[in-house]
């Protein structure tokens, strides 16, 4: 198979472009990433040395860019499409929506014009469990809950799931729609939670926790969610929709001690911040049609999960400290720095 995978170079995208050349022998990738602040070349060096020029290529370009688009598909023989560029941060999208509008809406139908032109196999699009807003202290989302995004981040993913349903309605393209829960793991950006607790405790820095620190989100290990795109990839039913979570429901402020324990850091680190507005109080997934129909089921608990992405981060100091550019600390500052 020839995939063209978008967003390759941010943190889910280059661990399953890494899990997916490791396994499938056939398999060949070009990686179209714009190399935004989250995207880092470095993250897939090794593949690089592994496969470059023979099973593996990198392109840099915007995935709204459609004659770019279209060129790649044809120079290539794109077969199929794993759709992770995404701008993925709530907190910028609440400062600035348009690059989250351009780069996910606009995107992504971008992608599905070539996607339609080439009369690809199959269009995978990773979506998340934001699209469905918010849920009380009980229950969890299935794919039938209406969607309900609050931020603009979740807004826009929103609208990037409807236009790939629009194009497997109106035009009957295969499409898959996966959407997953809070991801952890190597090679994450250290603006999202676990990594930002990591380095700041690393540093001895106060640790940010919004509101009470009781919003609940559900962990999975990066490579979790890899194996479920994949899943969907291979054996996903057209026009579907498939949820992925990790079975690790967990507050903010436990992930946080979690970390701090982990580190030999004292929780007095912590502070308490003025809440994120419109901050989802719950998410949890319910993904059993996934198991149901693609064998999927995460491999990791949250405990090795967790102690091994610390372990990951304290090899990977020169990796942290090079995605850590001029652009991202002045975000940092400008957001966290009176919090
Ligand atoms: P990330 O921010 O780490 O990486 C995004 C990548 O997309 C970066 O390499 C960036 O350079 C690239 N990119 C951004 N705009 C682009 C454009 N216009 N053209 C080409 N490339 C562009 O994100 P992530 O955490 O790896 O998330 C990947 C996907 O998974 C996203 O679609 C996100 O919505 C989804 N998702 C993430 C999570 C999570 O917990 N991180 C959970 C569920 C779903």
């Amino acid at each position: 198979m020839r995939l063209l995978v978008t967003g390759g170079c941010g943190f889910i995208g280059s661990n399953f472009i890494r899990d997916m050349l490791a396994r499938h022998d056939g398999l060949t990738i070009v990686n179209l990433d714009l190399l935004t602040y989250a995207g880092n070349r470095q993250s897939l060096a090794d593949v690089e040395a592994a496969y470059g020029g023979t099973r593996y290529f990198f392109a840099r370009g915007d995935i709204a860019n459609a004659e770019l688009v279209l060129h790649l598909f044809e120079e290539h023989a794109i077969e199929a499409v794993a759709n992770f560029a995404a701008e993925s941060h709530v907190d910028r999208s609440i400062t600035d929506a348009s690059p989250f509008v351009r780069t996910n809406i606009a995107g992504t139908q971008s992608l599905l014009d070539a996607s339609r032109h080439f009369g690809i196999k199959r269009f995978v699009h990773v979506s998340t469990d934001e699209v469905y807003g918010t849920l009380g202290p009980d229950g969890k989302f299935t794919e039938e809950t209406p969607l309900a995004p609050n931020s603009p981040y979740s807004a826009s993913k929103a609208g990037a799931d409807m236009l790939v349903r629009a194009a497997h309605e109106t035009f009957g393209m295969d499409t898959v729609i996966t959407r997953c829960s809070n991801n952890y793991g190597p090679f994450q950006f250290p603006e999202k939670l676990i990594p930002l607790m990591f380095s700041r405790a690393m540093a001895d820095e106060a640790l940010p926790v919004y509101g009470d620190g009781l919003n609940v989100r559900d962990w999975i290990y990066v490579l979790d969610h890899c194996r479920g795109v994949e899943l969907a990839l291979l054996k996903g039913k057209s026009g579907e929709v498939y949820n992925f979570g990790g079975d690790a429901e967990k507050p903010n402020i436990e992930v946080v001690r979690t970390i701090l324990k982990a580190l030999g850091k004292p929780e007095s680190l912590i502070r308490f911040v003025t809440d994120r507005p419109g901050h989802d109080l719950r998410y949890a997934m319910d993904f059993t049609k996934a198991t149901r129909e693609l064998g999927f089921a995460p491999a990791y608990d949250f405990s090795r999960g967790i102690a091994e992405t610390m372990a990951w981060y304290q090899q990977n100091g020169p990796w942290l400290e090079s995605v850590a550019s001029g652009a991202y600390r002045q975000f940092m500052a400008s957001w966290y720095g009176d919090r």
